[in-house]
């Protein structure tokens, strides 16, 4: 049997690698206008990522000004909107797609396939996403900050399939393996593979299926070779 839709994982798959030295340099930027130490804005965005990723702090604004106040500091508001600006304007820095990314998936919809994305992401990404370049390209977009959930939730990945109007069956799931999504998708009945591309190993990301078993690729574009005809993986 052939896919009837495509869902790409978002952070580490269709955007390169973040290797861990960005965090520091990026937490700074929002710590100085709120006088906090970079290390412990650091922590206290990493320590908050769980609530982060499921929408529990609120919107950005609200969520800076949650985590400063963790941190001892009562921002005022121009020290808060600085931040909030600084956070975002980081964060955007890291929806940039890889090379080959916007190609596979118009290659990918000109072979009539429907096209997912699941990411586990913070509020920044879903307020980010109406702007992206490869918003037009997609057909379902389910983020993890706005569903109250994080892969491997079976929900998840049931919801992008549902909104994509296909039956898990006919489902292949891409992702880097971050939040053992590959074993959450293949238990709701999708084909998983991993993408495990030239930067794969500099991503910190987070509960990775290292071990994977497999199959994987190891581009994007080989993606819609592997869809294609006759195909590489098959439902
Ligand atoms: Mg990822």
């Amino acid at each position: 049997m052939s896919f009837s839709a495509v869902i790409f994982d978002f952070f580490g798959t269709l955007t390169p690698s973040t290797p861990a030295g960005i965090w520091d340099e990026h937490a700074a930027r929002s710590a100085s206008p709120l006088g906090i130490p970079m290390q412990q804005w650091r922590r206290a965005l990493d320590e908050s990522f769980p609530e982060r990723a499921t929408g529990a702090l609120g919107d950005l604004s609200q969520t800076i000004r949650t985590l400063a106040q963790r941190c001892g500091i009562d921002p005022d508001d121009d020290a808060l909107a600085a931040a909030t600006a600084a956070r975002l304007a980081s964060q955007r820095e890291l929806f940039v797609f890889r090379d080959d990314a916007l190609d596979a998936l118009e290659q990918l919809r000109s072979r009539g396939l429907r096209i997912g994305v699941l990411s586990d992401c913070t509020i920044e990404l879903a307020e980010t996403w109406p702007t992206l370049a490869i918003a037009p390209l997609v057909d379902a977009v389910v983020l993890s900050c706005q569903e109250g959930r994080r892969k491997p939730d079976p929900e998840l990945f049931r919801q992008v399939a549902r909104e994509l109007e296909t039956p898990t069956s006919e489902c292949l799931y891409v992702g880097d393996g971050g939040g053992n999504e590959l074993s959450g998708a293949a238990g709701q009945g999708m084909t998983a593979v991993m993408l495990r591309e030239s930067d794969w190993a500099d991503n910190d990301a987070h509960a990775r299926e290292d071990s994977w078993p497999g199959p994987f690729l190891t581009t994007l574009s080989n993606v819609v070779s592997a869809v294609g005809d006759p195909p590489l993986i098959t439902a």
